[in-house]
């Protein structure tokens, strides 16, 4: 199999339109792969579901573990330690800092490169790619976020056997160009793809998710307390509290409907299986 074409299958609004596209015929697509933290709200499984259903190029659903379970018992998605999240820190002085972010790593991007390597390419661990393969890796990325392609083609400089391609870019879609072409195709609208327990999230995307899936918010406070828990393996080695949210404050105790909207967000709210580039 000299030539793969694989998309990497968020279940967001980019990426489900890039996968509708291959499902017509518009883009190659021998597989996509949904690299599942095991995170996602009810909506976003639900919607995976739906596309399942829809006979498309082979959807293959692959995890490391559950993220969340990984954060409250303090091991890592390849059980050899701890892979944090972007959490908030708040030192003894009250100033907040954020954690560096490993989660996309090892339970997306690994998991996606390792259903390649061992399941699409047949090869076993630490086996070479043969010379004559050629892995095109396709990203549902718009012309919004030209940076993130351009931070995805710096990650594969150097990988001789993997090429990174941008479908939508290429055809100028922005995100809203995407919605467009999703809207005759879905009988709902596609939800944003984040863990429940991203700290990237924006405080409607918290809003959202406490009025639309309670089991969804319960996590996130059940993760979010065990981010400070007594003992707890994932605040080991930090002098600071982890917080969820960028007001470190306990999630349960915050008043969205009192929080203005915030800009700051760099992915939106939305992780769309990229959120490592
Ligand atoms: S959505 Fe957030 S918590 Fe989940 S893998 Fe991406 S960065 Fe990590």
């Amino acid at each position: 199999m000299p030539v793969l074409h694989v998309l990497n299958l968020g279940a967001g609004v980019q990426s489900t339109a890039l996968y509708l596209l291959a499902r017509d015929g518009a883009a190659p697509c021998d597989a996509a792969v949904f690299a599942d933290t095991g995170e996602e709200p009810a909506a976003v499984y639900r919607h995976l579901a739906h596309l399942l259903a829809l006979g498309g190029p082979p959807v293959l659903v692959r995890s490391a573990d559950r993220l969340g379970d990984d954060l409250l018992h303090g091991r890592g998605g390849t059980g050899r330690r701890f892979a944090s999240i972007p959490a908030f820190t708040r030192g003894p002085d009250g100033r907040v800092g954020m954690v560096r972010r490993q989660c996309t790593k090892e339970y997306k991007v690994e998991v996606v490169d390792r259903t390649v390597r061992r399941e699409l390419l047949g090869l076993k661990p630490r086996q070479r790619v043969p010379a004559d393969v050629t892995v095109y890796q396709y990203f549902g990325i718009s012309t919004d976020e030209a940076g993130r392609a351009e931070r995805g083609k710096r990650r594969f400089a150097g990988v001789r056997h993997t090429v990174p391609v941008y479908p939508l870019i290429d055809r100028g879609w922005s995100r809203a160009d995407c919605v467009d072409f999703l809207r005759d195709r879905l009988p709902y609208p596609v939800p944003k793809s984040s863990c429940v327990c991203c700290p990237y999230r924006t405080n409607p995307s918290w809003r959202h998710l406490r009025a639309t899936d309670p089991a969804g918010w319960g996590r996130a406070v059940e993760i979010d307390a065990a981010l400070r828990a007594d003992g707890s393996l994932v605040t080991r080695g930090f002098r600071q509290q982890l917080f969820l949210h960028r007001s470190c404050v306990p999630l349960a105790e915050i008043d969205f409907d009192a929080l203005a909207p915030h800009t700051l967000d760099p992915l939106a709210g939305e992780c769309d299986g990229v959120c490592g580039v």
